[in-house]
């Protein structure tokens, strides 16, 4: 079966408040396509028929947050949630429903609260002394890694991933963390006892902030500081300005850092060329010099030839971001469906030169943006390589789709998810300069440079536990590690699911050495059936609170929808989790 996706304006549905979330006369319907519109009322109503169950409460609302709808006619819409007035942390639901308007099923936070304690929440006190916010917010200061620029601003909250919810604070701290990364870091707070429940950033990194903090100069920190006023909240490009930027594409030529002589299309403008693409949502590259806040200047060029193969030029590091960019965009595409990082047909834009001895790249939402260090100037190039790109650009897929809490498990699963489409996108190139594998970031290592089968990586999807910090199988203490070490379950799932127990070129592991199980007879499926499977998953059953037991469920429909419940796959898929252990 194939699935077309239609990618919501935000916000477009909220059912209000008033009463059992029975349409209140304010309920706002804006700008959206008429089957989307239906698909949404109807999952409303799915939602009213189970307002006696224990999973959906009195005084819940919801509000559409996406909507699929399959060519066979199936719908799932995906709404965020209120409980009383107050957002609920780990509420978020998918609606399932048949072509015949039926609900089939629904997906929400793998803990129900209970129903003796239901009619205890609706008549909860949700009234917290003033002083139990200033603890907390002075609790989450004081928790914040780095230099945080403002003051803490806290919102009370239900919280109820994987828990019955509980009254708390949701406190964001914003500021610089220990590696030079902006970072804006939600610390949960419980309201009552003043204990920590969560935290998470929702500044997606490529690797651990310990980590690339170890790798460059901490001298640079305190200018990159000083420096940081905020990311930059440039919007979006909006329909308009796409239709109206994407008027004269031209094709450029780019002398990559890492990915060879690459073709670009280009914008003419007057007197030249910007690196803006108008065939791909007109995104763009821009250059921020050093500094670690605003959105930087587009790139523009005389004649059309971009960068010099050398960091010598500033253009270069910018060539294989786009690059990065275009393929990602064009993967999404041909492969899963998908137009653009929201599925609206828009670009994002990339940042580079960010900082000074910067040794990451991120993914913010609040920019929409993707931003790559230059490295550290002696063991860390420019971190532009085409998986990096693919694996930024995914933490925008997954913050637009089931949201993977970037904390615990699905922290984990978020980064894998990430690693696994940087992966097919490596692949999808098969760009001879940057061959593809199951390493992650390989080609930001200036010793790999010229190497044709590197061995040196940021992660290893094959063998996880290679990097020293991540484990090979699952154990249920995983989500207590950095999400960048707990995806290493995940990774390990998709390189088996697509491969097979079979040791990767340059390396010489037994089958034994593959698998955590011994099943050591474990086939593959290939890489494109196994992403398409884990991109349903995430788009259509996975939700804020997955765990690794939920996202195993979740391939699997993916799979059953995919290619039938009896199917090679769906066995494959099975197989695999089993063989990290994940039953
Ligand atoms: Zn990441």
């Amino acid at each position: 079966m194939n699935c077309k996706t239609n990618k919501l304006a935000v916000a477009v549905f909220v059912a209000c408040n008033t009463g059992f979330f029975a349409y209140a006369s304010d309920i706002k319907i804006i700008a959206h396509e008429g089957t989307e519109r239906a698909a949404v009322e109807q999952a409303l109503d799915h939602l009213n028929s189970k307002s006696s169950s224990a999973l959906i409460l009195e005084g819940d609302s919801f509000v559409a947050r996406d909507v699929i709808i399959d060519t066979d006619g199936a719908q799932h819409v995906r709404f965020d949630r209120k409980l009383r007035g107050l957002r609920m942390i780990g509420g978020d639901v998918v609606v399932h429903s048949n072509a015949s308007g039926e609900m089939v099923g629904m997906s929400h936070s793998n803990v129900v609260e209970k129903s003796g304690n239901v009619a205890k929440r609706r008549t909860q006190d949700l009234t917290v002394h003033h002083d139990a916010e200033m603890a907390a917010r002075n609790q989450a200061k004081a928790m914040f890694r780095g230099v945080s620029r403002a003051d803490a601003v806290a919102e009370k909250v239900f919280y109820a991933r994987d828990r019955e919810p509980v009254l708390a604070f949701d406190v964001l701290v914003k500021g610089m963390s220990i590696d030079g990364s902006p970072s804006e870091m939600h610390y949960i707070i419980d309201a009552a006892s003043n204990t920590l429940l969560d935290s998470f950033d929702d500044v997606r990194t490529l690797m651990s902030r310990d980590v690339a903090a170890n790798l460059q100069m901490l001298t640079t920190f305190e200018s990159n500081f000083a420096a940081q006023d905020s990311i930059g909240a440039a919007a979006p490009l909006t329909a308009k300005s796409v239709s109206s930027l994407a008027k004269a594409a031209a094709t450029g030529t780019g002398n990559s850092l890492i990915s060879g002589v690459v073709s670009l299309t280009t914008n003419s403008i007057s007197g030249g060329y910007e690196l803006r693409d108008p065939s791909r949502g007109s995104h763009y590259a821009t250059n921020l010099s050093g500094s670690t806040s605003g959105n930087g200047s587009i790139f523009t060029d005389a004649d059309n030839t971009w960068g010099n193969s050398a960091t010598s030029s500033t253009q270069t590091a910018a060539v294989d971001a786009v690059y990065g960019q275009n393929l990602t965009w064009d993967f999404y595409k041909s492969v899963l469906g998908r137009t653009g990082i929201a599925n609206d047909g828009r670009g994002a834009f990339s940042r580079v030169h960010y900082g000074s001895n910067y040794v990451n790249a991120f993914w913010s939402d609040q920019c929409f943006c993707m931003t790559y260090g230059d490295g550290n100037g002696s063991t860390y190039l420019p971190l532009v390589a085409i998986d990096v790109a693919g694996h930024e650009m995914t933490h925008g897929v997954t913050s637009r789709t089931a949201n993977l809490t970037y904390s615990g498990e699905s922290g984990g699963l978020n980064e894998a998810i990430s690693d696994m489409v940087g992966t097919s996108v490596e692949f999808y190139a098969n760009n001879a300069s940057s061959k593809p594998n199951y390493l992650i970031g390989e080609r930001v290592f200036a010793s790999n440079n010229g190497v044709a089968t590197p061995t040196t990586a940021l992660r290893y999807m094959f063998k996880p536990s290679l990097d020293g910090k991540s484990p090979d199988c699952y154990t249920s203490t995983i989500g207590s590690l950095n999400v960048h070490y707990s995806s290493g379950v995940a990774n390990h799932f998709f390189y088996l699911l697509s491969e097979g127990a079979v040791s990767p070129a340059g390396f010489s592991l037994s089958a034994t050495q593959l698998v955590c199980n011994g099943n050591t007879a474990l086939a593959g499926i290939g890489r494109t059936a196994a992403i398409k499977i884990v991109y349903r998953a995430l788009t259509t059953y996975m939700t804020s609170s997955t765990n690794y037991k939920s996202a195993r469920t979740a391939t699997l429909k993916a799979a059953t929808d995919l290619y039938g419940g009896t199917s090679a796959q769906y066995n494959a898929v099975a197989a695999a989790w089993s063989a990290v252990s994940v039953n």
